[in-house]
């Protein structure tokens, strides 16, 4: 699963979908904490402030050609990157104990890095799997398989995650959704534009790359891949858009899996279920069952061997980067190339580490914040989380269009919120993963079967609460309504979003920012339907509640008539609720600010007011720079704006703003005051 799969199954909301992993090249001058070099003042702030702000830095960087993107995110991660390698070159060295947590994470990297091994075995790790797969015999036979695969279960074809019932939020389910797709979502099966085109064109050839990499002669590989293509296609015909999927209540479908069974008789639910293991579970949550329904006719009118051939392409495909130099060279020329335009693979103890962060994320976080994450991080950082929290209190209090009886759940909300910061109070055990420093697809296979036992055995049980969905490096930061919770990684507690040392306009612009955008999604346009305790339940009072709806339709409209490339839109419904994350979390990380020292303030520092600084700071954690072949798969998948408008598009409705910096009327972001958007 990519990112943004991952996090929009997960119903997580967060920060933003970078690709990760880059090398250093600029980053801003750290005596001032705000790089002044990099701004255009030939722009007026009033017109454009993403490029007054950021402008030269635009004009003189150039995306590392192992990119996809560069700017405050990249940047940092690539620091933690190295910071990592730091970590994993000596757990590779040391000789510690078998089983212990040095043990595993540097033998995980050192078989990683043992390409000589790697190459020789070519696609040795996927042979056993890909006899198995050859015997199947009909459509049932491909759905035992799916079932039973132990390192990969439902495969593909069925999607699903184990987390919090939305509506019963202190159980676990497993919840099934639509799946089934190798392109980012339905409508690149079916857009005729030249862009999306070349990208099917690639994505075949792809295919068909990999079926001859394992001795399939040129033709049939051809003719196996045009085969996957239209069963896809077939299947992208009942998916929901991804901005469908943001309705929490449109995708909630509790079921009992005999009722599946009888609606589903090829799919045969319960079968299916048994085979994963799962005899003892009769009630499952199923998001969007048109698929299924898709998928319950589709199997059984395919040819067997198109449906087998799709199994062999999975395979191929998912374990591509495990495998032997060809095999990873042609994932990345399609995954990373065709459908992201980065020119080049990044170097290989990258991706590595990437995979170890994945595989055993919390065995290598605790060497990770043990190591890198000053202890007095946490507590400076709850301080300005809890100075957040009353500013928002106080502005709950105040708002002419909410009524009391919603205020008074909503105030609760707000207070009862959890606050985690930096890592885990505990940390996972990797006891059962096997690692072997000469076999890497096999430690890569022992930590995804860990992972479904994991997960398997959460299923219809109590949810734990402390558990994290992001590892500590990252460089992220993510809100989750069914816990009504926020959470920062590590990862992202340093410059340019934070540093200790910074005043409190850099800090408050940056992570203050960062913090009242994961506040504000306990109450954006998904995260409000969920109460105190987490459930998805209506607390609001229908008046308080259309109320709302006619709050954010100005912030749907403005971002909608965006556009990037050539005129490409923004989707202002897919982008909502990070869009009012954005607007919400600049004016509580503002207002928080205005009851510093600094703030109260007019004590200018490199000629720039309190005000400006604070501006200027937050311009500065989005500067960012994308390929287009990213943007235009971003545009179509990310709920996230692109970091211009994630700028220009809050301080167009931001009062204090125009007074910072002078704007007026006839400048492209003034707003008459009337006319602006102001929803917390
Ligand atoms: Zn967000």
């Amino acid at each position: 699963m990519t990112m943004s799969k991952q996090l929009l199954a997960a119903g997580l909301f967060a920060l933003s979908v970078t690709a990760c992993q880059q090398k250093d090249q600029d980053t801003p001058q750290r005596t001032t904490f705000f790089d002044k070099s990099g701004m255009d003042t030939t722009v007026l702030p009033g017109n454009d402030f993403f490029s007054f702000a950021n402008g030269n830095w635009v004009k003189t960087t150039k995306i590392p050609d192992d990119q996809t993107g560069w700017g405050s995110f990249y940047s940092l991660y690539d620091e933690n990157q190295l910071k990592t390698k730091a970590i994993l070159e000596e757990a590779a060295k040391a000789d510690a104990k078998k089983g212990s947590v040095e043990q595993k994470v540097g033998d995980f990297y050192a078989s990683g890095m043992d390409t000589a091994t790697i190459d020789k075995l070519g696609y040795e790790p996927l042979k056993s799997e890909l006899a198995k797969i050859d015997a199947l015999t009909d459509y049932k036979q491909v759905l035992a398989y799916l079932a039973a695969d132990e390192s990969n279960r439902g495969g593909e074809l069925f999607g699903f995650y184990i987390g919090a019932d939305d509506r019963q939020s202190s159980i676990n389910r497993i919840n099934f959704g639509q799946a089934g797709l190798s392109l980012p979502e339905k409508d690149y099966y079916t857009k005729t534009d030249e862009p999306t085109q070349k990208i099917r064109s690639a994505f075949v050839a792809y295919i068909a790359k990999l079926f001859t990499l394992i001795g399939v002669d040129s033709t049939t590989a051809k003719t196996k891949a045009q085969g996957i293509l239209e069963f896809e296609t077939a299947l992208a015909k009942s998916h929901k858009a991804p901005a469908d999927l943001r309705d929490p209540v449109a995708n909630y479908n509790k079921l009992a899996v005999a009722d599946l069974t009888r609606q589903m008789p090829n799919l045969n639910w319960r079968q299916f279920m048994d085979n994963m293991g799962l005899k003892r579970i009769d009630t499952v949550l199923v998001g969007q069952p048109g698929y299924y329904q898709a998928l319950d006719k589709q199997l059984p009118a395919t040819p067997v061997s198109v449906l087998k051939d799709r199994l062999v392409f999975d395979l191929l495909d998912r374990n591509a980067g495990l495998l032997s130099k060809p095999f990873e060279q042609a994932s990345f020329e399609f995954n990373g190339k065709t459908l992201y335009g980065q020119p080049q693979q990044p170097e290989r103890w990258k991706r590595i580490a990437n995979q170890v962060d994945g595989s055993l994320g919390e065995a290598l976080g605790e060497l990770w914040v043990k190591k890198y994450f000053p202890p007095d991080a946490k507590e400076r950082m709850l301080t300005l989380v809890n100075n957040l929290q009353k500013v928002y209190r106080e502005r709950i209090e105040k708002l002419d269009w909410m009524s009391p009886e919603t205020k008074k759940v909503a105030l609760i909300k707000l207070d009862r919120f959890t606050k985690k910061i930096g890592y885990p109070d505990k940390w996972k055990d990797y006891s059962d993963v096997e690692v072997n420093r000469t076999d890497y697809f096999g430690n890569v296979q022992s930590a995804r079967k860990h992972h479904y036992k994991e997960e398997f055995d959460k299923i219809n049980q109590p949810v734990d609460r402390s558990e994290w969905g992001m590892t500590p490096p990252t460089v992220n930061a993510y809100a989750n309504p069914t816990n009504n919770e926020i959470v920062f990684p590590a990862g992202i507690l340093q410059f340019p979003f934070f540093d200790k040392d910074a005043d409190d306009a850099i800090n408050y612009g940056g992570i203050g920012m960062v913090i009242g955008h994961e506040m504000t999604h306990l109450f954006d346009d998904q995260g409000r339907q969920y109460d105190p305790n987490g459930n998805l339940r209506d607390w609001w009072t229908k008046q308080d509640a259309e109320r709302f709806k006619a709050k954010v339709k100005p912030v749907v409209d403005q971002y909608g008539n965006y556009t990037v490339l050539n005129n490409l839109r923004l989707n202002g419904q897919l982008t909502l609720g990070e869009n009012l994350a954005d607007l919400g979390g600049l004016t509580l990380a503002y207002q928080a600010f205005k009851l510093t020292e600094q703030g109260k303030s007019d004590e200018t520092i490199d000629g720039f007011t309190p005000d400006q600084r604070f501006f200027l700071g937050f311009a500065q954690v989005w500067r960012v720079k994308i390929r287009d072949e990213t943007q235009r798969v971003l545009v179509s998948v990310d709920p996230h704006s692109p970091a211009k408008f994630r700028v220009n598009g809050p301080l167009t409705n931001f009062e204090p703003f125009y007074k910072a910096f002078d704007v007026k009327p006839g400048q492209k972001l003034y707003k008459p005051e009337v006319a602006q958007a102001k929803v917390w």
